[in-house]
């Protein structure tokens, strides 16, 4: 890079957590890099993230920028033959969170900036490349200061503290960010997304079709192959996700003081109040924290 190469400084915000405190942090120890924060929205996002969106741009003193696709997500169903999105098929995330993205720095990098995008992975993570510039971007370049800071999940929990911003109000019930009807929820998460939000419930599950009557001859929902949205209207069904789930956090608790236990020794106190379900709800089910889901939409 050339000494007087303009740079332009971008930082996205999922909603979540990391990116929050990542926002946090450069602000604090960088005040002199003038970072552009940004949300790339779905329009289909959890009132929460706006409410959290809103207390962070007042912590910032700085305004987020929220970009989208131009487009809604009926728009892009319908140019993806009405396939609904799903892991295998994640083009909600390419066509409303990555393609607006690239759009939005296509300019500056076509003036010869070079853009820095600064990504909330931490040191406590494994690696991960966040977003891969093409060969169009070269002079896109990725950092990630918690990484190279050694800040882990501790480090973030008490950035927002500090700032008074404390977690998302929808780890209350949720362990992550993005569109109200993301497939990567769990059962339980369904089940409190019903309880918290019935209309955005509803408004999912008149996106869920059956073979019969689709136009394309796809059954879909979200829950997986066999178990529409309307069994949770089930009050049993609802108590068994329930009591599925209360076993899982018995489980895990069980094994985090078992390894607490070996870690200290036999004497060791074993009742720590642990952050137990929604931010450990990927560890609980063995899975790497996202559980497969995009950064973009849940960091
Ligand atoms: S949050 Fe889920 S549904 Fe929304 S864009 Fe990301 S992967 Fe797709």
């Amino acid at each position: 890079m050339s000494e007087d190469k303009k740079v332009k400084h971008v930082l996205g915000l999922s909603g979540g957590k990391d990116s929050a405190a990542l926002a946090v942090y450069m602000a604090r120890n960088y005040p002199e890099l003038d970072i552009e924060y940004f949300f790339t929205d779905t329009g289909k996002e959890l009132p929460e993230v706006y409410d959290f969106l809103e207390r962070l741009e007042i912590q910032l003193r700085k305004p987020i920028k929220h970009i989208n696709s131009g487009k809604d997500f009926d728009y892009w169903l319908a140019q993806h033959n009405n396939y609904l999105p799903a892991g295998q098929q994640r083009w909600c995330t390419i066509r409303m969170k990555l393609e607006p993205f690239e759009k939005w720095i296509r300019p500056f990098l076509d003036q010869g900036y070079e853009v820095i995008s600064y990504v909330g992975i931490r040191a406590d993570e494994p690696w991960r490349d966040g977003y891969r510039p093409n060969e169009s971007q070269k002079d896109l370049t990725i950092k990630m200061p918690f990484a190279e800071d050694g800040i882990k999940k501790q480090g973030v929990f008490d950035i927002l503290e500090s700032a008074g911003l404390g977690l998302p109000k929808y780890y209350d019930w949720r362990s992550r960010s993005g569109c109200t009807f993301c497939f990567f929820q769990r059962k339980i998460e369904w089940v409190r997304l019903r309880e918290r939000h019935p209309e955005a419930f509803e408004e999912a599950k008149s996106y869920e079709k059956r073979a019969e009557t689709s136009e394309n001859g796809e059954t879909f929902f979200w829950m997986g192959p066999n178990e529409p949205l309307e069994t949770l209207e089930d009050p049993e069904r609802v108590a068994q996700i329930k009591a599925n789930h209360q076993k899982v956090i018995e489980r895990f608790e069980k094994k985090k003081k078992r390894e607490r236990k070996r870690r200290l020794g036999m004497h060791a106190m074993v009742d720590e109040t642990m952050l137990i379900d929604t931010l450990d709800m990927d560890a609980m089910y063995d899975l790497e924290e996202g559980g497969g889901a995009c950064i973009t939409c849940y960091k």
